[in-house]
């Protein structure tokens, strides 16, 4: 995503917290474009950057080391950075912020189910890494140096070859949505067994259950229900140095690299970057969202995709299902409130819709045809440029010849757009002219 990003509705999220055992809250509000990260504690306010965050042994702080802070953020910090928000207030009277249960998922999932995102009306910002820094001791290495691909890229190896359900693992991940949604936010936290019952006979980590993370001995994971993907451990190291990069404040583009590197060191890797100024650059990024639409008086499909730098990613698809039970004008007013909707969420620059072809049936003709007015109409009234193309030049357009069957159109959005949840046919078709007009446009 090239635009800025927050939250469409607030949220309370309320859980465990790790240390003490009790019930802590938070609270997430949608905040203006530019605003960055935003804690606030007991009523001050703390921007997420280095001057405010701290690290602990075994966690991260917001605030002030010996006043007012809130502990555990990593986890809170690398969804956000996942889910690409860019502006968000997180309020909380609690000490800590919920363990959840070791991972990101819970969160990540009220944030998708609840609140629901809002892109912004400006571009995204990112540090673009210059050169190559390193930050190395007798446990670790983590490096962070310039990239031409995208976002991050991580590559994080761990070495636990004295423990043996853990051992060796590596992994190199890019980070987008998609990814982290699919393969990083469900990475659980670790311990050994022996080290966790020892910090509870000291009366610390008294959240830590095999409800909040995995254990393991020196042979086996103690867990009952064992690990949720095969390499859990690598991807939580992952999950865990996307929240500690996050703290540069803005998205990254560079190629971070980890052999046996924990929280401390990436701390001490930003705090190098950030401390000379010829180390990074903050670029804005360019993007150029198409909305497709195919409209219809039953259902009309909508799929945006964002093509900046000659490159595809899908951003949304979804379908309007308009009652049946309307009549005309109530049907074509349902579509035209549903489809600003989304126009004002998501913001598209330009709108892409099939001309209409005459079929057999005058009857049905005309009815799409009136809805297709209203496609065009909708984005006409909020400034948006609408443009039109014949079905064989979509079918071109995507499968590369004009007589495509309209199976090869769905499969070959899929494989364009790297495989998305493609919500029914009809938005698969909008993302068709979406595509269609991205390859287009240039001619315009
Ligand atoms: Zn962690």
């Amino acid at each position: 995503m090239t635009k800025q990003k927050t939250i469409k509705n607030s949220l309370i999220f309320t859980g465990i917290g790790q240390h003490k055992g009790t019930l802590n809250t938070i609270e997430l509000f949608p905040a203006e474009v530019d605003t960055g990260i935003i804690f606030e504690i007991k009523g001050k306010k703390y921007q997420l950057n280095l001057n405010n965050v701290f690290g602990e042994t075994g966690y991260t702080c917001i605030g002030e080391k010996d006043g007012v802070n809130v502990k555990t953020i990593e986890h809170l910090v690398s969804s956000l950075h996942g889910l690409g928000i860019d502006n968000l207030l997180i309020k909380t009277n609690s000490e800590e912020i919920p363990i959840q249960d070791g991972s990101a998922l819970p969160l990540l999932k009220e944030i998708e189910e609840k609140a629901g995102f809002f892109i912004q009306n400006a571009s995204k910002k990112a540090i673009k890494i210059l050169k190559k820094i390193e930050y190395s001791d007798e446990k670790g290495t983590v490096s962070i140096e310039p990239s031409d691909k995208g976002l991050l890229t991580l590559d994080v190896e761990i070495n636990y070859s004295g423990i043996k359900p853990i051992g060796i693992e590596h992994e190199v991940i890019d980070l987008t949505e998609e990814n982290y949604k699919s393969k990083i936010c469900m990475a659980r936290t670790f311990a050994r067994m022996s080290d966790v019952e020892y910090l509870h006979s000291k009366g610390l980590c008294l959240g830590a259950t095999l409800k909040s993370g995995i254990a393991v001995d020196e042979e086996k994971i103690i867990n009952p229900e064992g690990l949720r993907e095969p390499n859990e451990f690598v991807f939580h190291k992952i999950l865990d140095a996307i929240g500690d990069l996050y703290v540069m404040g803005h998205s990254i583009i560079g190629f971070y690299k980890n052999s046996r590197g924990g929280h401390f060191h990436n701390n001490q890797l930003v705090r190098k970057v950030m401390s000379d100024k010829s180390n990074y650059e903050i670029v804005e990024l360019q993007f150029m969202l198409i909305m497709g639409i195919d409209p219809g008086l039953r259902h009309t499909g909508w799929g945006i995709v964002d093509f900046s730098n000659n490159q595809f990613q899908h951003i949304a698809n979804g379908t309007l299902n308009i009652s049946e039970k309307g009549t005309l004008p109530e049907r074509l007013a349902e579509i035209h409130k549903k489809l600003t909707e989304v126009l004002e969420q998501y913001k598209p620059e330009e709108v892409s819709v099939e001309e209409v072809f005459v079929n057999v049936n005058p009857a049905s003709t005309l009815k799409l045809g009136q809805a297709r007015g209203v496609a065009i109409l909708t984005p006409s009234l909020l400034n948006i440029p609408v443009f039109e193309y014949s079905a064989n030049l979509i079918k071109k357009s995507v499968v590369g010849v004009g007589h495509a069957s309209k199976e090869q159109v769905q499969m070959m959005v899929g494989v364009l757009l790297n495989k998305p949840k493609i919500d029914s046919e009809h938005s698969g078709d909008a993302l068709a002219m979406a595509i269609c007009h991205a390859h287009n446009r240039k001619k315009w």
